[in-house]
């Protein structure tokens, strides 16, 4: 939603991750062995797919996902550095597990054009038509109660301490992601814009 209203392309490596996987590459296969049980990829396999896509894109972006590890926050920090860049903010979104827990247990993933959808919200309970461009919807072999416990356990202990590195630098915003999408994607939209 921020892409397409802010006309910032995005970047997210699960989804470069997916892609590789469905071409059946070898970073795609490897990055399976991780992914499968929710834990991160290593640092040197994210950071390559980021600076190529970094490489063939603009100076705007919107990251999603990353970086998930301080290793990938510092091989970040240098990289902009070396491109003259710089990040503007980070954004914090918190929600309760359980809120999660049923947002991943709703989710619908396109198998043609990667876009996300929710189970009841966005797609009739039953349907497997994406809305977007009419492919097949299905579930991220990801999406399970197990492999999500093992997620927040990395989440715990990898990427939590994102929060003070940013804070530290004055970049970190925090929004309630317990709310309806409109709403939070209202919230981030006007911290932003502000
Ligand atoms: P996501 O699509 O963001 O939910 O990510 C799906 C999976 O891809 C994660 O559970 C990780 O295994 C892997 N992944 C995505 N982004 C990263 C990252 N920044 N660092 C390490 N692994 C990642």
């Amino acid at each position: 939603m921020m892409a397409s209203r802010c006309q910032i392309p995005r970047v997210s490596p699960g989804a470069l991750l997916r892609e590789e996987s469905r071409a059946g590459t070898e970073v795609g296969r490897r990055a399976e062995e991780f992914t499968r049980d929710g834990r991160l990829v290593p640092d040197d396999v994210i950071c390559d797919l980021v600076h190529s896509w970094l490489d063939r894109n603009g100076s705007e972006f919107i990251f999603d996902g990353f970086p998930r590890s301080l290793g990938q926050a510092r091989d970040l920090d240098a990289d902009l550095q070396r491109r003259g860049m710089a990040l503007d903010a980070v954004i914090l979104l918190e929600a309760e597990i359980s809120v999660l827990f049923e947002r991943v247990m709703g989710r619908l993933v396109c198998t043609a054009c990667g876009k996300n959808f929710s189970k009841g919200a966005d797609v009739a309970a039953g349907s497997t038509d994406c809305p977007a461009c009419g492919g097949s919807l299905g579930r991220r072999n990801d999406d399970s109660p197990e492999v999500l416990e093992n997620r927040l356990r990395e989440y715990a202990q990898s990427t939590e301490p994102l929060i003070a590195y940013y804070e530290e630098r004055g970049l970190l915003h925090r929004v309630n992601a317990n709310r309806p999408q409109d709403e939070v994607f209202e919230s981030v939209f006007n911290f932003l814009a502000s």
